[in-house]
């Protein structure tokens, strides 16, 4: 049984690949596969909901915020730059808006 690196969700079998079925990565010799595009911006996380819409969206985890001791963050993933690097997890919380990230 294998596992996307990106989002370690269980590889489905697609034809002869196995295939992440959340993200589209293909786990496969035929590398011909459509890829997804990183947009370049990626990085650029926090300025993102600085200007802000969508946050209410976000999934919320029982976490505790470094800041100010609140028990509940909002989070979203990012693909940082290079496809080598892991997905950077981030963190908001809910009460004092303290933004962090978790290299996973
Ligand atoms: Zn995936
Ligand atoms: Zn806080």
């Amino acid at each position: 049984m294998k596992f996307c690196p990106k989002c370690e969700v269980k590889l489905k079998k697609d034809g002869s690949d196995l295939k992440c079925s959340k993200c589209g990565y293909v786990d496969g010799d035929t590398p011909s596969q459509q890829k997804k595009v990183v947009p370049e911006e990626s990085t650029e996380a926090f300025n993102v909901f600085a200007e802000n819409e969508g946050e209410e969206s976000l999934p919320t985890i029982k976490i505790e915020c470094e800041s100010c001791g609140n028990d509940e963050a909002v989070w979203w993933m990012l693909q940082t730059r290079s496809a080598d690097e892991p997905t950077t997890q981030f963190y908001r919380c809910t009460k004092c808006r303290y933004t962090w990230r978790n290299y996973a």
